[in-house]
């Protein structure tokens, strides 16, 4: 078998050390190519138009990872309210058009998550232990839990650093390291080396940076070329980042916490309750109720990533302008015709209000 998958942020990494773990002879996992233009071309090129940027872009990778060679494809599904559940089949059939032969495995990341998640990895390794699959499996969500801690970090040195772009540099270091790492006392010896690393960054100490929240739909507030590299560029400007959706976090609640009765999202959604009190798919509901909380907690404002044709987030923006909460919020639409030029210009734009916020001591009011 040589099995393929599309890009999403780390995942890679995950499904890269399970298969060191787990590869039998005459199997090799696919990696496609980082996401590019041409991954976005190729997407674009055999979607629907309509369709929404996470299922082109992951169109695209797929086709890489065929042109890599792969003949099994793993792709996620679900069930709910938006498009989630055509991905799959859309793009299985598409690539049947386009004559490669790949088989679709599909992980549903709606119900039996853990359990689902266990049988592919069995059907995928031939019958494993269960033993070595499950072990296998916590090595690589610890690859990513090390990944996002380190990551928190980032996101405040880069506010503060003087030499912009040092602590992605020690960041990209650190996902090559934790990449590399064959056992879980090295991944965890490595997150502790790579966050002295990065408080050790020579940093002003007398800045204030603006605090921003993330929301939105989680493959493009993940996936850093869906969202144009958005963390990196509002570190340049000086300001620190939050975001609450990362792989782990999912894991950690949907995968176990979830089965304990823990929803990760009650506090959330009870904080939207006032302006939207059910699920409307995807990340919509999650989306108004962080609104609520980044205002709470005091943060300058809040960008909101939102696909382009994506129903659940286009409902979360129509709300977002009448709640009461007062915290600006900048929209940014992820799709194929979205240009970074505009994107920063809009960045810097929105730098000067929440600045300007915070002169006037209008930020953070407790509402
Ligand atoms: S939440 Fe939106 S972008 Fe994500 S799959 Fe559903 S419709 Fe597409």
């Amino acid at each position: 078998m040589r099995i393929g998958f599309p890009h999403f942020g780390n995942v890679y990494i995950a499904l890269k050390a399970v298969a060191r773990r787990l590869e039998s002879p005459g199997d090799v996992l696919i990696t496609p190519p980082p996401m590019t233009q041409h991954t976005l071309d190729l997407g674009v090129k055999y979607s629907p138009a309509e369709a929404c940027l996470p299922y082109k872009l992951t169109l695209g990778s797929l086709i890489e990872a065929c042109e890599l060679g792969a003949d099994v494809l793993i792709q996620a599904r679900g069930t709910g309210i938006c498009r989630l559940g055509y991905y799959a089949k859309g793009q299985e059939q598409m690539l049947r058009d386009l004559n490669y032969a790949a088989h679709f495995l599909t992980v549903d990341i709606s119900h039996h998550k853990f359990i689902g998640i266990m049988r592919l990895m069995r059907d995928v390794t031939h019958n494993r232990t269960w033993h070595e699959i499950i072990s296998s499996f916590f090595f690589a969500i610890g690859k990513l839990s090390a990944l996002d801690r380190i990551e928190k970090v980032v996101h405040k040195i880069r506010a503060v650093e003087l030499e912009k772009g040092t602590a992605s540099r020690i960041y990209r270091k650190a996902i090559t390291s934790i990449d590399e790492a064959t056992k879980s006392k090295e991944v965890k010896e490595l997150t502790k080396e790579y966050i002295e690393k990065l408080n050790r960054v020579p940093k002003d100490i007398t800045a204030e940076p603006l605090k921003v929240g993330i929301v939105g739909e989680i493959y493009v507030v993940i996936e850093p070329f869906a969202n144009m590299d958005i963390e990196i560029e509002l570190g340049k400007l000086g300001i620190e980042v939050e975001r609450t959706l990362t792989i782990s976090r999912w894991v950690k609640y949907s995968l176990f916490l979830n089965y304990l009765g823990l929803d990760e999202w009650r506090k959330v959604h009870k904080l939207a309750h006032a302006y939207l009190d059910h699920d409307i798919g995807g990340d919509g509901w999650e989306s108004v109720g962080e609104k609520v909380l980044y205002a709470r907690n005091g943060f300058d404002g809040i960008i909101h990533l939102a696909p382009f044709t994506c129903m659940p987030e286009i409902v979360a923006e129509n709300i977002m302008p009448s709640t009461k909460e007062d915290i600006p919020v900048l929209a940014v639409t992820c799709d194929e015709q979205q240009s970074k030029q505009g994107m920063l210009t809009r960045l810097e734009a929105f730098t000067d209000l929440i600045g300007f916020r915070r002169r006037r001591g209008e930020h953070g009011r407790r509402v």
